[in-house]
């Protein structure tokens, strides 16, 4: 069982608010490097603000000595911020049910809204994570909280310190459970060698002529079978097939073919053994 309410997060960061603009945030080294951070803090303090400008930043990392924030020069990272912005009452819920028995600090966050919750949920890790580790650990929390703010997915992301507007200062909440590790870093990492890389989708094909297009057209797309079915005066049935065709060789209207490209560009005559015709759709297109 793990305690929040005695957590000493390792190494953590503080950084300069934004007031002055991002790009001193972004390019001057930590304001302060903190050891053995409590951080029942960010249960119990919370600043309220006019602007979210005022609000100092925080970030789980030991840098490398003396450099900017950036992600090369995260040593090392010693909790898991989620961020959710702007998810729907559900989802929410959902994400709490999915942490039931997980030890967790969350808090709501600057812009939350009763009904449009935005909040940050601080997991604590079973150990460090690398740099190079930390887009793999990330993927894999995200498959099981798919409402994971995406733009937070690198290591040196800093974070605001609990704070809320003066306006939405009554809906501000903090809440820390205690329990299971819930970012089990090596586990992770382990499951994520076994997810498959993304596909890459093939690039379109390049075309040199309409016959060449036309002919892709027929043997991958259901929508270009649709309209040679309806050129064709055919009947198109429920179940995916275009019937009714006059047959180039019996010339009887009963010729078919698929709508699904799954059979690539054939069409058949149904008097399979009068007559027997079978040949590509591009045939009718002559
Ligand atoms: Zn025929």
């Amino acid at each position: 069982m793990f305690d929040v309410h005695t957590w000493n997060i390792p190494h953590m960061s503080m950084h300069p608010c934004p007031r002055e603009g991002w790009k001193v945030t972004n390019t001057i080294p930590q304001w302060s490097r903190n050891t053995d951070f409590p951080m029942r803090h960010f249960i119990n303090v919370h600043e309220v603000v006019e602007q979210k400008e005022d609000v100092m930043l925080w970030t789980p990392n030991q840098w490398k000595e003396g450099n900017k924030p950036t992600n090369e020069n995260v040593h090392e990272t010693h909790a898991f911020v989620c961020d959710f912005d702007k998810i729907s009452v559900m989802d929410a819920k959902v994400i709490f049910a999915k942490l039931k028995g997980f030890a967790y600090i969350a808090h709501a966050s600057y812009s939350h809204k009763p009904l449009l919750p935005s909040f940050r949920v601080i997991l604590p890790v079973s150990r460090p994570i690398k740099p190079e580790e930390f887009k793999r650990v990330w993927w894999e929390v995200q498959a099981i909280f798919p409402k994971l703010d995406k733009s937070c997915k690198d290591p040196r992301r800093l974070w605001y310190l609990p704070s809320c507007h003066s306006e939405r200062k009554r809906f501000y909440w903090s809440s820390a459970k205690n329990g299971d590790i819930f970012v089990d870093v090596d586990a992770l990492l382990q499951q994520s060698l076994k997810r498959k890389p993304p596909r890459k989708k093939a690039p379109p094909p390049k075309f040199s002529n309409t016959e060449d297009a036309l002919n892709y057209g027929i043997s991958k797309d259901k929508f270009v079978r649709i309209q040679i079915a309806e050129q064709l005066g055919a009947k198109i049935m429920e179940r995916g097939v275009a019937v009714g065709v006059k047959c180039p060789n019996c010339h009887r209207n009963s010729v078919w073919f698929t709508l699904q490209p799954t059979d690539g560009g054939w069409a058949r005559c149904n008097h399979l053994n009068k007559c027997g015709w079978f040949g590509q759709l591009t045939e009718f297109m002559e």
